[in-house]
């Protein structure tokens, strides 16, 4: 809570932000912060005691009646937090939603991304299914769903992959056919779908992408269709049980709690989203969104390994410290006083709080791409996500992985048995680096499409603020060790990317040969940017005379991170230039 309250209001000063939208122009410190002591409440006592034995319990399916039974006690914290309105808080008033801005439900997630991913899946899966319709359909489809699905009555999916199609959406096979009543029926096979089926809520609305019967080949052909689990009356109330069956559950290796279903859609009704053929454009503002959402997944669970090694760390005695006994009253001292115990302990806090003020920041600028009165910071605000959108998820998933495992190993033997919860949080953080698109499609994304494709001028608006943080801070030698590393790597990304350009034009192969390195060393360049912001506030604080211990404890991390973390830049750099040809040039190795 209280380093969520420092990015929000010390280092964004988001309810500034807020004075020039509207909407949300009272929304004051108190209320965000009243608000998220609750969501802490709802999370810690409601969904953080199922993560366990929802871990344990996982989904089973009734073949009979294709109906699928969460683990205990999923349900009836699903309702507790519909009944507390936390569905509908940063969605539509016009949908019956709360109106609060968006970083109040990113810190929401965040939490019960801690408290529970598995539980957190079924909400969170809905947040993007309304978006889309909410963009993109009809003016029926909004009066039908949105209300509902604003309130966590129903529940939403995305439907996109089948067993043959994964990462290639150009290879659907799902058809729709196009009935005399406008309606659409859909048939075919999706697997892999997240809270695909469920016990929570009484409808589910699925978004599911097919192809039309005289649609073109590849991507071009691929339309959207909203398809209820159980058709909707023109009253509003519901009506027969639709033709979107579950035909199994995927046994897992993380994520037990949530259902992923294979999904058997037998001549099932739906109306389609958006235009013919352009189901894509509907589908990737769910897309945008479930990617923002899978970093904060990872940013929940970095959070809750690095509480609890932490904890673990003070309380566990073995060896003595190298420098002489420190707990000289027992017989041996607690393992963080230990240099190595201490670096996995950072690691997972610099990632986790590098990762909360990217994602506060993205929060930001996706509300003011919503809801900014000017046009050009609308448009400026969507630009800036988008280039940030992969480094969210793939930055934040990489480092979550890697902060499970860390946290996981200062356990030691105690971090593998399933007793202490650790080894699941290696387990559920694995699938946030390979669903919603692996990361090495995000990074293909970035450097590809976002950097290469628009000639770098989205990434330049990023320096451009490292830029202007450089000069703010330039002269000031308490800062120079925060920001002469941005300073240096803010000019050497821009000589890499135009390296990487001109060998990409090339030969294609060089593209996808650098692009993972590349991600890791723009999510520094990010990192480093917020880093360097944070520490400018904590050396101010103190400078004021202000002895809050949090801001030591800040300095003392940016520190750690530029030290230990942020120099493997220099390494990417150099592996991301061995080419293309270390790659490729290996049939015999891998013949
Ligand atoms: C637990 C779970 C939940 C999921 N939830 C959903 C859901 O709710 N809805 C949904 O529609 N899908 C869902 N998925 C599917 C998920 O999004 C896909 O598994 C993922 O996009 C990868 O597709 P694939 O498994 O077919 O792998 P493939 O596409 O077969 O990829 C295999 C490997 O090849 C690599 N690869 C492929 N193409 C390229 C390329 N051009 N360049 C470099 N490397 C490449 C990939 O990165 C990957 O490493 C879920 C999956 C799981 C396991």
């Amino acid at each position: 809570m209280r380093d969520m309250q420092f990015v929000m209001h010390e280092v964004l000063h988001v309810t500034d932000e807020f004075k020039s939208m509207p909407q949300h122009a009272d929304t004051d410190v108190d209320t965000i912060n009243a608000v998220l002591e609750e969501a802490g409440k709802f999370a810690s006592q409601v969904s953080y005691p199922l993560n366990s034995s929802g871990d344990t319990e996982g989904c089973k399916l009734n073949r009979d009646t294709h109906e699928v039974t969460t683990p205990t006690g999923f349900k009836e914290a699903y309702k507790t937090y519909v009944d507390g309105g936390w569905a509908a808080l940063s969605c539509d008033p016009e949908y019956g939603g709360q109106g609060l801005p968006l970083v109040v439900n990113q810190c929401l997630y965040e939490m019960m991304n801690s408290a529970n991913q598995a539980w957190t899946m079924y909400p969170g899966l809905t947040h993007g299914a309304y978006a889309s319709l909410h963009t993109h359909g009809t003016p029926e489809q909004k009066a039908t769903y949105l209300h509902k699905m604003t309130s966590g009555e129903w529940t939403g999916t995305m439907c996109l992959t089948e067993p043959h199609c994964g990462t290639d959406l150009g290879l659907m096979r799902t058809k729709a056919e196009p009935q005399a009543d406008g309606t659409y029926k859909i048939t075919g096979n999706k697997i892999f779908i997240s809270a695909g089926e469920h016990d929570m809520a009484d409808n589910i609305i699925h978004l599911v992408l097919a192809r039309l019967p005289d649609a073109p080949p590849g991507i071009k052909g691929v339309s959207l269709f909203v398809v209820p689990k159980f058709n909707v009356n023109a009253d509003g109330t519901m009506g027969s049980r639709n033709g979107i069956y579950c035909g199994g559950l995927e046994h897992k290796m993380g994520i037990h709690g949530n259902a992923t279903a294979q999904i058997v859609l037998d001549g099932a009704v739906g109306t389609m989203v958006g235009q013919p053929n352009k189901g894509m454009q509907g589908m990737f503002v769910m897309m945008n969104a479930a990617r923002l959402g899978v970093g904060n997944q990872s940013l929940g669970l970095t959070e809750v390994a690095y509480q609890n090694a932490l904890a673990y760390a003070k309380d566990r005695i073995q060896m003595r410290s190298l420098t002489g006994p420190k707990a000289k009253d027992k017989p041996a001292d607690p393992i963080i006083v230990h240099p190595d115990v201490r670096r996995m302990l950072l690691t997972a806090k610099a990632y986790a709080e590098g990762g909360r003020a990217l994602a506060i920041y993205g929060s930001v600028l996706l509300e003011k791409s919503h809801n900014h009165p000017d046009a050009k910071v609308r448009k400026d605000s969507d630009e800036m996500l988008s280039l940030l959108t992969p480094i969210v998820k793939a930055f934040l998933t990489d480092n979550g992985y890697q902060a499970a495992t860390m946290c996981q190993q200062v356990f030691g033997g105690h971090g593998y048995i399933k007793e202490w919860g650790m080894e699941q949080h290696v387990r559920d953080a694995r699938i946030n680096m390979i669903y919603e698109g692996t990361n090495t499609i995000q990074s293909l994304d970035l450097l590809g499409r976002k950097v290469l494709g628009d000639n770098g001028v989205a990434l330049k608006k990023f320096g451009k603020l490292v830029g202007a943080l450089v000069q703010e801070e330039g002269v000031n030698e308490k800062m120079a060790e925060f920001i002469n590393p941005i300073a240096v790597l803010g000019e050497q990304i821009t000589k890499f990317t135009m390296e990487l350009g001109f060998k990409g034009m090339q030969n294609a192969d060089e593209v996808g040969a650098a692009a993972v390195d590349y991600l890791r060393v723009a999510g520094h360049l990010v990192f480093g940017y917020f880093w360097a912001r944070m520490a400018q506030v904590a050396l101010r604080e103190i400078a004021a005379g202000n002895t809050d211990p949090f801001y030591v404890a800040k300095l003392q991390t940016a520190r750690f991170y530029f030290a230990k973390l942020f120099p493997e830049t220099a390494t990417l750099m150099r592996t991301a230039r061995a080419g293309s040809k270390v790659l490729m040039d290996t049939d015999a190795a891998l013949a």
